[in-house]
């Protein structure tokens, strides 16, 4: 027997079962976008290469480990995109976007690609969907931001298990500011520092906050914050937008370890977790970036979005509310004679024109084992087709729940059922 070909380390198969919730949550997603007046882009699934070193940043994680590079035909290096607010830029630049209206609100759902170590709610092939908003440099577009994504998690019920966290990691000034007051702090413990972090002590310094080595959270835990190191302009715009927050009641808690790991990130920046995960428990993440439009060869535009996982997510609507999967079989037809299959298959065909959602079976079956079939599918009504109904052009229709049956004829049915569901 030939081998059995397996998929990809890290990849899921999203069977029909589970892709009920999917459709579920993409709904929910689809309408809060559209509620808060986002209009979906569907930007490729890979790009140059060059576009998420300079986007992204080269001392990154994505960018210095976790990107599934190829060269093509033509020698081009090219990625399978590692996240989609590089490739959203890339479009409103190259498609002149900022003509259509200075503000763009703009949303997308798809796959995301990343070589990293495969885990629970960490894996090689993932699902984002996400929003930027380009275009604004005030506080209230920060505010409309996170306040999409709390409507999706509220139209989710799971705002309770859900947490905002938030900081500022301010404009430029600020930041250099606080990279020497960082430095200054660190340098004389800079031999303590985990390998990664004496690395980025020159590079990247702030990166050195989130740094997962027990060591290094050790030393930051008393260093100073960011927050005391922002200029006016940046302060004022940071506490603007924690007064929105509070004004729409949304609640948040300050944490001065956030940086996040991309370089792109200006002022707010801001992440959710769940209580309701173990160690992956980030949902979504997000924040300001006032300077990649520029950088990546368009206007002065500022702009800020945030990504959520939908596997993820979908761990804590699970945890939260175990799935009852209701059936959305309307009808069953069964065929109690095998002569009859054409005006089997001419009936169902009608049926499901007219909007029912019907199933039949295509094996040729016995009667008991069709009935078994409606059963276990959990169809509303099954509709049974014999010879002696069939001449008075009629079937018998059963209700499953109330278990009551008459003969119904053909153009009938359609009425009948949808009076019931
Ligand atoms: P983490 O700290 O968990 O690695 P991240 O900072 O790399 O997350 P982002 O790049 O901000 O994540 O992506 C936004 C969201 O996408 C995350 O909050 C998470 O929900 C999801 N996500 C990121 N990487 C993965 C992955 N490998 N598998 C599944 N979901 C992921
Ligand atoms: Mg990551």
């Amino acid at each position: 027997m030939p081998d059995k070909v397996q998929r990809v380390k890290g990849v899921n198969d999203i069977l029909p079962g589970e892709a009920k919730q999917w459709q579920a949550l993409e709904g929910v997603v689809k309408n809060v976008m559209t509620r808060f007046a986002f209009g979906e882009i569907r930007p490729p699934i890979f790009e140059k290469t060059e576009l998420f070193a300079r986007g992204v940043g080269e001392d990154t994680d994505i960018v210095s480990k976790e990107m599934y590079s190829f060269t093509d035909m033509g020698q081009s290096s090219l990625t399978l995109r590692p996240e989609l607010t590089a490739g959203v830029v890339r479009s409103y630049i190259q498609n002149n976007l900022q003509q259509l209206s200075p503000v763009q609100k703009l949303w997308y759902e798809g796959p995301m690609f990343r070589q990293e170590r495969p885990q629970k709610g960490r894996y090689r092939q993932f699902w984002q969907f996400g929003a930027e908003a380009i275009g604004s440099p005030n506080p209230e577009q920060d505010a409309e931001m996170i306040a999409l994504f709390y409507a999706i998690l509220s139209e989710l019920g799971i705002t309770e298990s859900v947490t905002l966290k938030i900081n500022s990691v301010g404009d430029s000034e600020s930041r250099a500011t606080y990279r020497s007051t960082l430095q200054e702090y660190l340098r004389p413990h800079l031999s303590a520092l985990s390998e990664t972090s004496q690395r980025r002590f020159e590079t990247n310094p702030l990166r050195i906050l989130d740094s997962k080595a027990p060591i290094d959270r050790e030393l930051v835990k008393d260093a100073p914050k960011i927050r005391d190191c922002l200029n006016a302009a940046s302060d004022a715009h940071y506490k603007q937008v924690l007064r929105m927050l509070e004004s729409m009641e949304i609640p948040y808690v300050q944490d001065d370890l956030l940086v996040r790991g991309l370089d792109y990130y200006t002022h707010t920046i801001f992440e959710f977790t769940s209580d309701a995960l173990g160690a992956q428990d980030a949902i979504c993440g997000g924040g300001r970036y006032n300077d990649l439009v520029k950088e990546l060869g368009g206007g002065d535009v500022p702009a800020i979005g945030w990504a959520s996982g939908i596997e993820r997510l979908l761990l804590v609507v699970e945890a939260l509310k175990p799935h009852v999967a209701g059936s959305e079989l309307d009808l069953f037809l069964i065929v109690e004679d095998d002569a009859l299959r054409i005006p089997a298959l001419q009936l169902i065909h009608q049926w499901r024109g007219a909007g029912l959602s019907c199933d039949m079976d295509t094996l040729r079956r016995s009667l008991k084992s069709q009935m078994r079939e409606a059963n276990r599918q959990g169809s509303k009504f099954v509709a049974i087709l014999g010879a002696e109904a069939f001449k008075n052009g009629k079937v018998l229709l059963k209700d499953f729940d109330s278990g009551e049956q008459e003969a119904v004829t053909f153009n009938n049915v359609v009425t009948r059922i949808q009076q019931d569901v």
